[in-house]
């Protein structure tokens, strides 16, 4: 199974860069590709089934951040917004709807809302798998797939998630897209057996914890970075998709990897494991049904839907506020 999943990740790897949000494109699929193999027997033969589709879906989200309201918040919290015990006991409630009482539904949108989305969602796929809705079942696991992800990601997790108000504007695209395109072959992201999550709104409140806690050295090292590379070696210029582009250099992004010491593997690692956990908590929580009694592709009507969501993303953009850089 190991060599099989290494050869369908550098599979993945030679997919073509993409516009950059959360993980970026290419490693949200590498991350939900990844989840599935993770899966126990009961599931893994319905899921690889699947696998094109949850990879190729694992970016919807993001897609839809500039025509769906609402939906840009989904992806990130800045932690940062309230205070140093945001975190703790006494910090932001874990229920939304305590969270909307406190402070009130357009603050909490402006600051981002990934942990509450995820055990939203947590409790519509438990629901998809307990009513056997293949439609359901996918779109969902890919799209929590997405939003746990997020919530792995250090710069998701701040007011300063590129860098623009400490003068390093670019660097959510390095940590996330350029690093992990450049040097993901490295990566070890094998994470064994999907693991049942006893308390599963805890464990996504902890990834956020673990990726705020991350925050000050992926600030911190590109700035010490920074000082070490004169501006002509720490940016280059690339070709892609026929254009020219200025980019962080070769050198400058291994430079900052080798400080970084493994903290976008150990992210994505995490990621990973997360977003199979989920899975796998919300089909035992659903008592187990059998996957291999449900419909194995989407109905016609879902990939009619899917096409349709596809087109309106064709429309000109809107602006959306949150994390829109
Ligand atoms: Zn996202």
């Amino acid at each position: 199974m190991k060599a099989i999943t290494i050869l369908l990740a550098l599979c993945l790897l030679l997919l073509p860069a993409a516009p950059t949000h959360a993980w970026g494109f290419f490693s949200h699929r590498l991350i939900n590709r990844l989840a599935v193999f993770t899966l126990p027997r009961e599931m893994i033969g319905f899921y690889k089934a699947n696998i094109d589709y949850l990879t190729e879906n694992a970016t919807r989200p993001d897609s839809r951040r500039t025509v769906v309201p609402g939906e840009a918040a989904r992806h990130f919290l800045d932690v940062d917004a309230y205070g140093d015990s945001a975190l703790t006991k006494h910090g932001l409630p874990r229920n939304f709807a305590d969270a909307v009482a406190r402070y009130g539904e357009d603050s909490l949108m402006r600051h981002g809302i990934v942990p509450w989305q995820v055990a939203q969602m947590k409790g519509q796929l438990t629901a998809a798998f307990r009513a056997h809705d293949t439609d359901r079942i996918l779109h969902l696991s890919a799209d929590l797939g997405h939003y746990v992800a997020d919530a792995c990601v250090p710069l998701h997790t701040t007011r300063n998630y590129n860098g623009q108000f400490t003068g390093q504007r670019g660097i959510h695209g390095l940590w996330e897209s350029r690093l992990p395109e450049l040097l993901s072959t490295d990566y070890d992201l094998m994470v064994g057996q999907a693991a049942y999550l006893e308390r599963p709104t805890e464990a996504i409140w902890q990834a956020v914890a673990a990726s705020h806690a991350a925050v000050d050295s992926v600030l911190r090292f590109e700035r010490e970075q920074t000082v070490l590379f004169a501006a002509d070696r720490k940016y280059g210029y690339e070709e892609r998709g026929g254009q020219t582009i200025r980019t962080y250099s070769r050198d400058f992004v291994r430079a900052y990897h080798r400080q970084l010491n493994g903290q976008v593997e150990r992210r994505m690692r995490q990621a990973v494991r997360l977003v199979a956990a989920f899975w796998y908590t919300c089909w035992v929580d659903a008592g187990q049904p059998d996957l291999d009694k449900l419909p194995r592709t989407p109905s016609a009507r879902e990939q009619e839907r899917l096409a349709q969501e596809a087109a309106r993303q064709q429309a000109p953009a809107v602006s959306v506020p949150g994390h829109e850089e």
